[in-house]
């Protein structure tokens, strides 16, 4: 008999629930929206209750459309966004507030004031992060400041803290466990990387208590059973078989298990990892360390560089500029002229992230004339997409001391194939599009169909990784140089203009 993978990529808008043959082919798929929070400019907040609710009815939704036994459903895996933070009650399950979503700056103060203690190397060295607001500490030390009673439920040893993925995996298992994985740990700054445990001297610098914590666990195992989706069924009886943090599942996902090989998700921001096996790479220029996965006891290292604004810059056309209709109309009007007649477009509305970490950056455009149309101003947008990855990748090659010749990429924008060919050619190296797209939800559903019997080994997964087209460099060094130095000279005029 067949036997499916559930694969729940619980992302920063929206849930969505895959189900997969032993092929890695999709039987079928749902997707739901969830709302955005913002009080406050700079502020990002999700209802955690909320995107329960939407991942429960997407996984409602994905297993009756498939039309399948539901005991043929072998496993569930769960990737999610990461960092975002949820305080919840340990008796009743409900939050205590709102989530505080991984873009939010609302805890900016806490982490200068961190970084005036003079905190900085020592959380780099333990955590391979940098302090960043960014990361789950400063939110939960916003949480203890700010919101009515939970430091005195914390006292009392009334409060769990988890990312989402341990958030969805105590209301799946209807509370009775508590636990997170080490990818998703190792995003809170309160994991030391190194010794693959909670930090006790961490935790006492933040003055946050250990007694709030989850268990951390491997990436593929045994989680649990799903008993919440008996509410669809009775019979259905799924176990928890892999949970992974979204950029590193789409890591797995890409196939991408040797030392050098890289992909960049273009999404909401784009995330760039390079794995790097059992090498940890401290950077010294913004990029984060990190850990890709736990598989059969090893543990594999990943470099990762984070730009903030990436497909949403497109986005921001669409709804903020009003210049199309459709995300995807944006290629055609790029096809219609030749490159953005020298304007850059520097999309920094939230700061800017790897290798700038400036917080303070905020979004310019340079170089318009008479002549400027629509046509270029949108070119330049989806180009500024290219140049922040190119800006990652070049303090990546520097400080992995490998060469990077071919680059995975997966995520909504990659479908543009403007942006695609523009890519390669300032990078000067071939981009890989896949057949799938969905890399993240196929990076659990690997891990879970590991545990669970459905796929071999590693070898019997990439198999499945098929091409769609390859994007080949097309213009000289001379060209290159000179559009990427005109961007250099547009982030540094943005970041002077404060
Ligand atoms: P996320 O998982 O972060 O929500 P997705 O991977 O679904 O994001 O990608 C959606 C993003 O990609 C949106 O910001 C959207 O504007 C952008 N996008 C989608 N299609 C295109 C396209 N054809 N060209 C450029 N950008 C696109």
């Amino acid at each position: 008999m067949d036997k499916y993978v559930l694969a729940i990529d619980q992302g920063t808008t929206s849930s969505r629930a895959i189900i997969f043959d032993k092929n890695s082919n999709i039987i079928s798929m749902a997707q739901m929206e969830f709302s955005q929070i913002c009080k406050h400019s700079g502020w990002v907040e999700h209802d955690a209750n909320e995107i329960w609710e939407t991942v429960f009815q997407v996984c409602k939704e994905a297993i009756y459309k498939s039309g399948l036994d539901y005991k043929d459903i072998i496993s569930i895996g769960i990737t999610n966004q990461r960092e975002t933070t949820v305080l919840w009650d340990k008796t009743t399950g409900n939050p205590l507030c709102n989530a505080i979503c991984w873009q939010s700056r609302q805890s900016t103060s806490i982490c200068n004031e961190w970084i005036n203690k003079g905190y900085s190397d020592v959380i780099h060295k333990k955590t391979g992060l940098i302090i960043n607001p960014y990361f789950s500490a400063s939110k939960i030390k916003w949480m203890i400041d700010n919101v009515d009673g939970v430091k005195e439920k914390i006292e009392k040893n009334e409060v769990m803290f988890g990312t989402i993925d341990s958030f969805l995996v105590y209301k799946l298992t209807n509370g009775t466990k508590h636990i997170t994985d080490i990818t998703n740990a190792s995003r809170t700054m309160l994991f030391n990387i190194n010794t693959l445990e909670w930090d006790n001297e961490l935790l006492e610098m933040f003055e946050i208590q250990a007694n709030i914590l989850p268990e951390v666990v491997e990436n593929s195992g045994n989680f649990g059973i799903a008993t919440a989706l008996k509410n669809i069924d009775s019979s259905i009886n799924i176990p928890i078989c892999s949970i992974i943090g979204d950029q590193q599942s789409s890591l797995f996902g890409q196939c991408a298990f040797s030392c050098g090989d890289v992909k960049n998700t273009y999404g909401t921001g784009c995330f760039m990892l390079m794995n790097t096996k059992d090498k940890k790479v401290l950077s010294n220029n913004g990029l984060l360390t990190t850990i890709a996965w736990k598989y059969n006891n090893e543990v594999c290292y990943a470099l990762e560089g984070s730009v903030f604004i990436g497909g949403s810059s497109i986005q921001w056309l669409r709804d903020g500029m009003r210049m199309f209709e459709k995300s995807s109309d944006c290629e055609q009007y790029a096809q219609r002229v030749n490159g953005s007649d020298g304007v850059y477009v520097v999309p920094a509305f939230v700061g800017l992230g790897t290798p700038y970490w400036d917080n303070d950056a905020r979004g310019s455009v340079f170089g318009l004339t008479r002549a400027t149309k629509k046509e270029h101003f949108i070119t330049a947008t989806l180009e500024s997409i290219a140049y922040q990855s190119k800006d990652v990748m070049e303090v990546m090659k520097e400080e992995s001391k490998l060469d990077i010749k071919s680059l995975c990429v997966d995520g909504g924008a990659s479908s543009n194939n403007y942006l695609m060919q523009f890519q390669s050619n300032i990078l000067n190296c071939d981009v890989l599009r896949p057949r799938c797209l969905e890399s993240t939800a196929l990076g659990c559903c690997y891990l879970a169909g590991l545990s669970s019997g459905l796929f071999k080994d590693l070898n019997e997964i990439k198999k499945f990784h098929s091409i769609d087209k390859i994007f080949v460099n097309k213009i000289n060094n001379e060209e290159r140089e000179k559009l990427y130095s005109g961007w250099k000279i547009a982030v540094k005029a943005t970041r002077m203009f404060k």
